[in-house]
Formats: C-alpha cells, sequence, structure tokens
C-alpha cells in the first residue's frame, strides 16, 4: 500500500463513518494564524476554538465531525534528524469531532481502521489510570477489551494530554501500539478526549496550580503521524525507506561519490520541510520562520557539499519530491518556478561561504607541512594536532563559513577540534549582538533630499501595493533610489499585467489622496518581526528597531504598510503628488524590477 493509497483510505473512512459524516477539511497553512507560534505543529491546532465553542463547527464545516491530513513542521529536535524517526516535516492524520461523537465511537473506528482496512495487529493500548479530579478511565478500558484487545495498560501523566499554550481544552488519551518492521512496539495513534479545559499551562496544571473545569460536550481529538505508519504499514525499517523518502535518497546514494547515509537522510528530510515552507510564501532570513529556512537549506547545501553532490542537484529533488507529493498537494506544482527561484538565490548567498570552508581544508593541509595560518594573532593549530576553535569561530565570524563543515574537514584530517573553544565564542558573540543599540541600525535612505524622502515613501506605498494586488508572496529583494526615480526588485514568479500594473499604480495613488499620516515606532525587534513588518532582505537588525507605518494602526500594529527602515519619510502621503510606473521588466528567474516615478 504506498502512500497515496493510505491517505485517501483513511479520509474515505471517515467520511463514511458517524451520522452524517466525517467531513474533509484540507490541511491549514504551516503558518499558524497566531503571530507568536512559528509553524503549525500538530493536527487539531486550527480546530482547538471548536472544543470550546462547538456550535461554530456548524456554521464554517457544515458539522461536527472533521478529518483531515495536515501538513507539520518541529524544528525542536533539528539536531536528532538523520535517524530512524525524527523529522523537521510531516503529516498527521486525524479525526475530531466536538460534540458529534463518544469514546465507543471513537475507538471503534480506530481499532477498524488499523485492523481492517491497513491489516495491522494491535500490540497493545493504554488508558489513563486517573489522578485529582479526572477518574480512571473505565470506560475506554471496557471498550478495548469487548473489541477484544487483551493487553490494555494503565498509565500516567503520558496518557493525559494538554493543554496547549497558556490554557486551553485537554482530557485523557487512549494509544494504540503496534510492531514495527524491527518488531519493537511503537505508538501508531493516539486518541484525545478533551474533556476538561485548564486554565493555566501544563506546567502550573502539573503544579497543582492550575484547575480543571468539564467542557459542555466530550471533544475528540486524534493523531497519528503519517510517515510512522507508512514506516509500520510498508514494514520498513526507517522511515526513510518509504516511498515518501526512498526515490529522494536513491538519487543522492546515485549521485554522491562520498555518501554517508545519515547526511543523506539530512538532505531528504531538510529539503523537503523547505520546499514545504516555501511553498507557504516564507523566505529565508536572519529572523522567526525565515532563519528556520535558512538554517534547513544550508545544512543541505553543506551535507551536499561533504557528500561532493553535483551541482544543481536540487533542481533534481525538486522534481523528485513533487513527483510523490503533486497528487495530494498539488500547489507544490504550481509554485515550482517560486520554489526553484528562492533556493537559487539562498544558494547563491551561501556559495562564497561554502568556497570559504574548503579554502580552510588546504590551509590546514599546509598547515600539516609546517606552514602555519594566522588570523590576527590567532593561528590555525592549537597545538601539532588539535585545530583552533576560536580559528574557526573568527572565519564564521567574519566570512559565514559553516562551522560544522569546518570541523568536519579538520576532523577527516585527523585533527582534534578544540568545540568548547568554539562554543563559548558562539556565546559571546549572541551576548554582544543581543546588546547592540538602535544606533546600530542603519538601512533607510543614504541621500536625505526632499526628492528623495518623498520617492522613499512612495517604495513603501509600492511594496504595499504589490502585496495587495499581486499577492502576499511579493518580497522586496532589492531597492535603490535617486532623485530621479525610485528601483525596487522583487520576488514574483510572473510578468506584471498591463492590468495587474494600473491596479497598482491606482492602489499608491489612491492612498496618496488619503492623507495617511507617516508613523514610525521604536519597537523590539521580535515584536516587529511577530507583527510582519517587511525587512530588508539578508539585513541584520539589532534588539530594537524603527518601523515605520503608513495610515493608522489598530492593537494589533495592523496598517497599510510597515517595514523596518531607518527613514527618513515624509510626515503624510500627501505630499507625494502622483506616482507612476515607468518600466517593469525581470532582472533574475523570479525576480521582477519596477522602476516608478513621481509627478
Ligand atoms: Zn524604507
Amino acid at each position: 500500500m504506498d502512500s497515496n493509497e493510505i491517505r485517501s483510505r483513511f479520509l474515505k473512512f471517515f467520511e463514511q463513518k458517524s451520522f452524517g459524516g466525517h467531513k474533509i477539511i484540507p490541511s491549514s497553512s504551516l503558518i499558524p494564524g497566531d503571530p507568536t507560534v512559528l509553524f503549525t505543529t500538530a493536527g487539531m491546532q486550527q480546530f482547538k476554538p471548536y472544543y470550546i465553542n462547538p456550535e461554530a463547527a456548524d456554521k464554517d464545516f457544515g458539522g461536527r465531525n472533521i478529518v483531515t491530513i495536515q501538513k507539520c513542521v518541529r524544528t525542536g529536535d533539528i539536531d536528532e534528524v538523520g535517524d530512524a524517526t525524527h523529522l523537521t516535516f510531516f503529516e498527521m492524520l486525524g479525526n475530531f469531532s466536538f460534540g458529534g461523537y463518544g469514546k465507543r465511537e471513537a475507538i471503534t473506528y480506530a481499532y477498524e481502521f488499523i485492523t481492517k482496512e491497513l491489516g495491522l495487529e494491535i500490540s497493545y493500548v493504554t488508558f489513563y489510570e486517573g489522578k485529582g479530579v479526572v477518574d480512571r478511565d473505565e470506560e475506554s478500558k471496557d471498550i478495548w477489551a469487548l473489541l477484544g484487545i487483551r493487553d490494555i495498560r494503565a498509565e500516567g501523566a503520558d496518557v493525559f494530554w494538554g493543554p496547549t499554550g497558556d490554557s486551553g481544552p485537554c482530557g485523557p488519551t487512549t494509544e494504540i501500539y503496534c510492531k514495527n518492521a524491527n518488531g519493537d512496539d511503537v505508538e501508531i495513534w493516539n486518541i484525545v478526549f478533551n474533556e476538561y479545559f485548564c486554565d493555566g499551562s501544563r506546567e502550573k496544571l502539573d503544579a497543582g496550580e492550575a484547575s480543571l473545569k468539564k467542557l459542555p460536550i466530550l471533544g475528540i481529538d486524534t493523531g497519528m503521524g503519517f510517515e510512522r505508519l507508512l514506516a509500520t504499514v510498508q514494514k520498513k525499517k526507517n522511515v526513510f525507506e518509504t516511498d515518501l523518502f526512498f526515490p529522494i535518497m536513491e538519487f543522492i546514494k546515485k549521485n554522491s561519490p562520498n555518501y554517508e547515509e545519515r547526511s543523506a537522510r539530512i538532505i531528504s528530510d531538510h529539503f523537503r520541510a523547505a520546499v514545504f515552507i516555501i511553498i507557504d510564501n516564507i523566505t529565508p532570513s536572519n529572523t522567526g520562520r525565515g532563519y528556520v529556512l535558512r538554517r534547513l537549506l544550508r545544512r543541505v547545501f553543506t551535507k551536499a557539499s561533504t557528500m561532493e553532490l553535483p551541482s544543481n542537484f536540487w533542481l533534481e529533488l525538486i522534481t523528485i519530491i513533487t513527483g510523490i507529493y503533486e497528487k495530494t498537494y498539488s500547489e507544490i506544482k504550481e509554485k515550482s518556478d517560486f520554489i526553484v527561484s528562492v533556493v537559487k538565490e539562498e544558494e547563491k548567498l551561501f556559495e562564497k561561504p561554502l568556497e570559504g570552508a574548503q579554502v580552510y581544508r588546504l590551509d590546514l593541509e599546509a598547515a600539516k607541512l609546517g606552514v602555519i595560518k594566522k588570523m590576527g594573532d590567532v593561528s590555525i593549530l592549537k597545538d601539532k594536532n588539535t585545530a583552533s576553535g576560536l580559528y574557526i569561530y573568527k572565519l564564521f565570524e567574519t566570512f559565514g563559513n559553516p562551522i560544522d563543515l569546518m570541523t568536519d574537514i579538520a576532523k577527516k584530517l585527523a585533527f582534534k577540534v578544540d568545540e568548547d573553544e568554539i562554543n563559548k565564542a558562539l556565546k559571546e558573540h549572541q551576548e554582544k549582538s543581543r546588546t547592540a543599540s538602535v544606533g546600530m541600525f542603519k538601512g533607510g535612505l543614504a541621500n536625505h533630499n526632499e526628492k528623495t524622502i518623498k520617492l522613499h515613501t512612495a517604495h513603501h506605498l509600492l511594496l504595499a501595493a504589490l502585496k495587495a494586488v499581486v499577492g502576499p508572496s511579493v518580497k522586496q529583494r532589492g531597492s535603490n533610489i535617486t532623485e530621479e526615480r525610485l528601483r525596487i526588485d522583487f520576488l514574483c514568479d510572473h510578468k506584471l499585467t498591463d492590468e495587474e500594473k494600473k491596479k497598482v499604480e491606482d492602489w499608491v495613488n489612491e492612498k496618496i489622496k488619503a492623507g495617511l499620516d507617516v508613523t514610525k515606532r521604536e519597537l523590539p525587534r521580535h515584536l516587529a518581526e511577530s507583527i510582519g513588518a517587511e525587512m530588508e532582505f539578508g539585513a541584520k537588525y539589532p534588539d530594537t528597531v524603527s518601523v515605520y507605518f503608513i495610515g493608522p494602526t489598530d492593537s494589533k500594529y495592523n496598517a497599510l504598510s510597515k517595514e523596518f527602515c531607518g527613514g527618513p519619510h515624509v510626515t503624510n502621503t500627501n505630499q507625494l503628488g502622483k506616482f507612476k510606473i515607468q518600466k517593469e521588466e525581470a532582472v533574475a528567474q523570479g525576480i521582477r524590477r519596477i522602476k516608478g516615478v513621481l509627478i
């Protein structure tokens, strides 16, 4: 049974189950609505409000029972990727009910799907042993016994789920374990009974500082990690042998003269995650989601360099990954040009640092022969057999050379590496940048005369107009302002139509006429990021930044335009005159350029 078949069996099975069936709801974006949360990490995230307000489900979905396959990204275990189970991107199968059915149905459906649809044997199941106001879950235990399961185990805190965040629905769970190809029992499915609302976090609940209140309905929330399920059904020793990964791993194996299993797994996992993050319009940057994406991509390039994969290997990977997923997520094909342009741009930015690591290799080889290189007063070797950690750190700090690649190179040349020294220097570096002041922040305009200042404000309006007219995936990639005209380069997968250009001009001129105030606020960087202020591509920002807003802002800092920017700007848009697009052209694949003037 391949991955596509299991997905469709799961959805069909629940579509027919229970009175009125389950509504199939498409996966929500990897980017949650909540700006303080980086990525969607579980299937229930988008449904959390319905457990407290179940009537809303009737309105939003036309029923109380839902089934989904949700894309998720988790980056907490990123360093463990490469073993048999850890992944950054994964899918989660789940059925949900907001008062539509009870424990008996939830458990029976799971039992039927696992044993009849998938033909797996259940090793054992668990149920909650009870604590405080929460009773021992005898009901679940009895239901499993009636279904003929013999091994039913009472467990404690591990089988009480939630709440996530500061408060929310939570309750006892029952888990299903099956044997994998290695003969180990693995948890396949977790069925949560959201019976309570907790007024504090899980930590507070465990410490006895939060209380539980019964919810008006019994909520069902189940989650089954797709990749692990697949490995079990397909009887594979690890997820990388399933049909979701096998073609990627094969390609890497065939094309790497220096193959290494763990690195190949890291490339497979990270690149797949990167593709899905890009699909949701995130591009690499030095903060937040963009930084996660940058780390994933750069790790891929680093590992590919160690394994000597051919240049442009990643173009082939995009094709393979598209083949694996296009039936389920058609957007992967629709956005392929955009994905290519984002990866290509990051590869280009990372080219020099990668080359720098190879220069380090040559210098280390020379050091073996007695030619000892120095940077300032730090020498490349600490002693005859040990590479200096401080030297590696300095190369990272000055040129951005990847530390893990240089460490790798040194070890392969039989040097020891002083890694404590690297970590110590990194820590100091982080503290230094934390205390960096507003004064260090440049950005903004170099030439401050009346004409350039007006064009600068028009530039901010133009970027907002492009996002409003062409779409939120538009990202600024370069800008230049002279006394005569403004210029903006931006990510966009197509030539703007005449109609789009007209709409963009009209949008800007409307805002000019509206006489909107332009205001500057000093904000902590993390807040500025979380409210979605536009940032300059590749720039490093201090802890406090200035953000320019155009038009009124509400309590959540929503505004027409908000950009990290050093200014200066006009104080009101009515000072600008009339905006006109002079030219729209391509500058590179996936990057367009607009020149505009004020008349
Ligand atoms: Zn600006």
